[in-house]
């Protein structure tokens, strides 16, 4: 492993263990129960991939937001909704909060609004399990009501983590609330769009488009939409 993958690993909280582990142990400490019924004190261990590592990383993280209880949404949820996709992505995409849908079915972006994304991505050669969407919320605002900041303030730092852990190329921001939240302006989204910023101490290239829920409700708007797409899978096509 790369001395810089073990630096990152080091600061999302997992060790990498280099040379020897003691027999039995989790977490580096003596199993001492294991060692006196005859197993040996230390035994040969390959430390974990980096990979592994990080499905570990991300394993604990959907625990902990599966359990959350830090606002009241958890009264109300069905199920949390962590987020999907794949977990290397280049392309974060991130919306605003469940809705019915996904309060039943577990995953962002599933009813119509979310057929309509899917359709967006694959125009720009994305298709849906290419990328990785999440919400700003993880759970549902009952009557799918604007999040509130409180809100948003306790779930952004599991955010934070999944963009942490997919470290992708750019971000899409799909909607007022979550460009608003993500950049901390309240300009309206007509002068969000259209642009790019960088988010985050990695600087990461994010872009703003308007909600598919509003493309919905407003068909003409797909056109200018478009023109931010095109911008993400330029973006893209640029290497790194
Ligand atoms: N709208 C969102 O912003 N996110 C979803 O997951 C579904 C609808």
């Amino acid at each position: 492993m790369s001395a810089r993958a073990e630096r990152y690993l080091a600061e999302i909280g997992i060790a990498v263990y280099r040379r020897r582990r003691p027999a039995g142990a989790a977490t580096g400490v003596a199993d001492a129960a294991l060692v006196a019924a005859g197993a040996p004190a230390t035994v040969e261990w390959s430390p974990p991939t980096a990979r592994e590592a990080e499905n570990e990383v991300w394993e604990r993280l959907a625990t902990e937001v599966r359990a959350c209880t830090l606002c009241g949404l958890h009264k109300t949820r069905t199920q949390t909704v962590f987020g999907v996709g794949r977990r290397d992505a280049e392309l974060l995409v991130i919306g605003e909060a469940p809705g019915a849908d996904e309060d039943r079915q577990g995953e962002p972006f599933v009813g119509r609004a979310g057929q309509l994304l899917n359709a967006m991505l694959r125009a720009i050669g994305l298709p849906r399990d290419e990328v990785y969407i999440a919400n700003i919320l993880k759970c549902r605002p009952p009557n799918n009501r604007d999040p509130q900041p409180e809100e948003a303030s306790a779930c952004t730092p599991y955010l934070s983590r999944q963009i942490a852990l997919v470290r992708p190329r750019a971000i899409l921001a799909v909607g007022r609330i979550a460009a608003q939240w993500l950049l901390q302006l309240d300009s309206p989204i007509g002068r969000l769009r259209g642009r790019v910023f960088h988010y985050g101490e990695a600087g990461t290239p994010l872009i703003v488009t308007y909600h598919p829920a509003y493309l919905l409700r407003s068909p003409l708007a797909k056109a200018t939409a478009w023109t931010d797409l095109c911008m993400v899978r330029d973006l893209l096509q640029r290497r790194a």
